[in-house]
């Protein structure tokens, strides 16, 4: 194993990203390089990425009974968005609200994490709440089995019950996606016990592939090659310093606002 992933902390963007492309990993997480651009193209990108934190923020400080700090009549979007939310999850003061809440896990020695937009904790539910401001619509398909609902769903139910004395049935454990921009609902997908064990092997067999694979020469102790996912590269962020090619900002693959 590379003595970096010694004590490192995997998450949905980490294995996400492994899962792209093993060398797009080891650039962002065994070299820690940030491959930021600051030219007119990528302008855009970023701002996207700013609404988008802007937002979870007022998400936060409504799930958590704070004052909203917007007034401004050019955050007017804002206003829109967050008056969508007030309605589609009315407070309720039998429940309880968890905006940005973090988890850790340990799964069979390796720690998993995951910090969710929006918990809350109904009598015999959970249910996950995640913001999408991107302007690229998303559908069923898009985020059943992405790694995101993996590890949401996993954690929710083999973390959250304990963290709060409670039992739940895993049918009862539910993760909806909502894109403000949009009127239509969230998109809402459940959960069984069938697919918990499912996520379980997946990501245990995910963190053993990340773990044992050759990220440097010198490395001795592996079992897998670092493979280059070609296929990946017109999403990739690194697709300059990898082929030297221009990196197309409508379809580079979306940064998560997480670990
Ligand atoms: S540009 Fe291609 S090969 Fe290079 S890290 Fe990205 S996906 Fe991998």
């Amino acid at each position: 194993m590379n003595e970096k992933l010694k004590h490192f902390c995997y998450s949905q963007n980490s294995i996400n990203t492994y899962k792209s492309c093993p060398l797009k990993f080891k650039y962002k997480y065994i070299e820690n390089i940030n491959w930021k651009h600051d030219d007119i193209e990528s302008r855009e990108y970023y701002e996207g990425l700013k609404i988008g934190r802007e937002f979870h923020l007022l998400c936060e400080r409504y799930f958590s009974n704070i004052p909203l700090g917007i007034n401004d009549s050019d955050k007017s979007d804002f206003i829109l968005w967050i008056n969508k939310i007030k309605k589609l999850i009315p407070m309720d003061e039998e429940n309880i609200y968890l905006p940005e809440y973090e988890v850790r896990y340990n799964l069979f020695g390796n720690e998993l994490q995951a910090k969710y937009d929006l918990v809350v904790i109904k009598k015999n539910e959970i249910e996950i709440w995640d913001w999408k401001t991107e302007n690229r619509k998303i559908n069923y398909k898009n985020v059943e089995n992405r790694m995101q609902t993996i590890v949401y769903m996993f954690l929710a139910k083999d973390i959250i019950p304990k963290l709060f004395d409670i039992n739940i049935d895993t049918s009862n454990i539910i993760m909806k996606y909502y894109q403000p921009l949009f009127d239509d609902g969230p998109i809402t997908i459940s959960y069984s016990d069938q697919k918990h064990n499912s996520n379980k092997n997946k990501l245990n067999e995910y963190i053993n592939r990340i773990k044992h694979t050759k990220y440097e020469n010198e490395q001795k102790d592996y079992r897998y090659e670092l493979i280059h996912n070609k296929e990946h590269c017109k999403f990739c962020e690194f697709n300059k310093l990898c082929n030297g090619d221009d990196i197309d900002y409508n379809i580079l693959e979306e940064e998560i606002y997480e670990c």
